[in-house]
């Protein structure tokens, strides 16, 4: 690392004890950053790093609920408003049993930078809840939900900070946000949330996008190597929203995808995932891939293990961060590995990066790959702000044209800065130049 960029990142590190995610996020970037900084002066001089590793604010609350049996459960909320440079505040809310501060600030942090690339007029937020809704009722979800929402109603608004799904919060929860939102204010301010029902408010595509946009995004990096995902054998971790909308895309296109998983194990399907028997076990019956394999013949199931045991030329990593690490990696390489796309935030370890860069796969980052959902949610707010709703061909074409975009500016990066085919360095500089120059235009805030 540049040794300017060095003294700022151990600052940070010291500042922010205990946030492992947060420190591996802000070193991945501090890695890309120093040719940007030999160019710009003027970013350091106005300690642009500084601010932007500095959250604009930071929300903590407690959620009190009561669970189905009368007991008084209490949960964490929280919401990080990080970067608003170029425009309000954007990015998920998590209920997972894992988030606390250092997972939501990484999330935040790296929000900041694939906003900036979709090219939209949105900033860099996430938000959260240590909350597990496994195994709990729809009432108990709806409870949690408005308990919720009383808190962080407040620090919300669709020009000021505006909240999506992401793990644990799909189309259900969004919809219990928004109804309490709504109850609590006395307005029907559609794009205070995004992800929301079609009938009140959302965005065709919306649920697809994140997925969609992943395999479009690799689709352009194979077309640089005169391929394309027709043919592959791909494999995906995960079986929530963004690993169900990979596939069926994955498949669109004549992949074949022969395992995926969710926390328990995963299956291997080698006639290729039947997507809609996925996405009824998942989606309508919220079961377990286990589920699954029982009711399809030639299907096997592995309980615990990783998905990455099976061979793959192309893998789509959509479950969690640091699901995939070097030794794992290494395993896809040997096996004919040609690229990777993550629709996950931050899943791939950094051994596993080097690896996959030292072998010459293609390698799709987070922010880059997985910006179709937020690009998505952005283009719900210019439906709710004009008050009209577009076709699904319209808003799926809008969609590839932000993948694209994207892909073309991260590959047009890396060679700009003299590394062909990075598109890490490629999608953290095109990221940050964007906003640490509306930073410096806005002045010290
Ligand atoms: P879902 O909750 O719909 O699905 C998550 C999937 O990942 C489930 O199969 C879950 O398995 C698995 N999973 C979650 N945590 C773990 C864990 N600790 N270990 C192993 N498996 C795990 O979430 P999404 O599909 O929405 O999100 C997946 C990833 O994509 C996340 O990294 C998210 O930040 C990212 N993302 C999502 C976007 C969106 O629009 N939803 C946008 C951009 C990025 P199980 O059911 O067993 O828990």
């Amino acid at each position: 690392m540049d040794a300017r960029l060095e003294s700022i990142k151990d600052t940070v590190l010291a500042r922010n004890p205990g946030e492992a995610e947060f420190h591996q996020a802000v070193v991945e970037v501090f890695e890309s950053l120093g040719p940007v900084h030999d160019r710009h002066p003027e970013f350091l001089e106005a300690a642009i790093l500084e601010r932007l590793c500095e959250p604009e604010r930071q929300i903590i609350f407690r959620v009190p609920w009561t669970d189905d049996s009368g007991r008084v459960q209490i949960n964490r909320g929280f919401r990080v408003e990080f970067n608003s440079a170029l425009g309000p505040y954007k990015g998920g809310l998590r209920f997972h049993p894992s988030v606390y501060l250092g997972i939501v600030k990484f999330l935040g942090f790296e929000q900041i930078f694939k906003n900036a690339l979709t090219g939209m007029p949105i900033g860099g937020g996430k938000g959260g809840s240590d909350f597990d809704p496994r195994g709990r009722s729809d009432a108990e979800v709806m409870r949690f939900c408005q308990s919720f929402m009383t808190e962080l109603y407040r620090h919300i608004g669709e020009y000021t900070d505006v909240p999506a799904g992401d793990i644990g919060v799909g189309g259900r929860e969004i919809g219990y946000l928004f109804g309490q939102y709504k109850r609590i204010t006395n307005r029907y301010e559609s794009g205070v949330l995004t992800g929301k029902g079609i009938s009140w408010g959302g965005s065709l595509v919306r649920p697809e996008a994140t997925g969609f946009g992943t395999v479009i995004f690799t689709q352009e990096m194979l077309k640089t190597r005169g391929t394309s995902f027709d043919g592959q054998r791909v494999v995906v971790s995960g079986s929530g929203n963004v690993a169900i909308n990979a596939i069926a895309k994955a498949q669109t296109l004549g992949a074949t995808v022969v395992a995926c998983s969710d926390s328990s194990g995963y299956v291997v399907d080698p006639a290729g995932i039947d997507v809609d028997l996925l996405r009824e076990v998942k989606e309508v019956e919220r079961g377990r891939l286990k589920d699954y394999a029982e009711r399809r013949a030639g299907v096997s199931y592995v309980d615990g293990g990783s998905v990455w045991d099976v061979d793959a030329t192309v893998a789509l990593p959509c479950a969690t961060q640091n699901e995939l690490d070097g030794g794992a990696a290494a395993r896809l390489v040997r096996s004919g590995l040609l690229a990777v796309g993550e629709g996950a935030n931050m899943p791939s370890t950094r051994d596993a990066v080097a690896v996959f860069q030292e072998a010459g796969v293609l390698f799709g980052p987070g922010k880059a790959a997985n910006a179709g959902g937020v690009a998505t949610s952005a283009l719900e707010m210019q439906q709710n702000a004009s008050r009209d709703s577009w076709s699904f061909e319209h808003t799926e074409e809008r969609l590839t044209e932000i993948m694209v975009g994207i892909h073309d500016r991260c590959a047009a990066t890396a060679d700009e800065y003299g590394e062909p085919g990075n598109y890490v360095l490629g999608a953290n500089i095109g990221g940050f130049v964007k906003v640490a120059d509306a930073m410096l235009a806005q002045g010290l805030i």
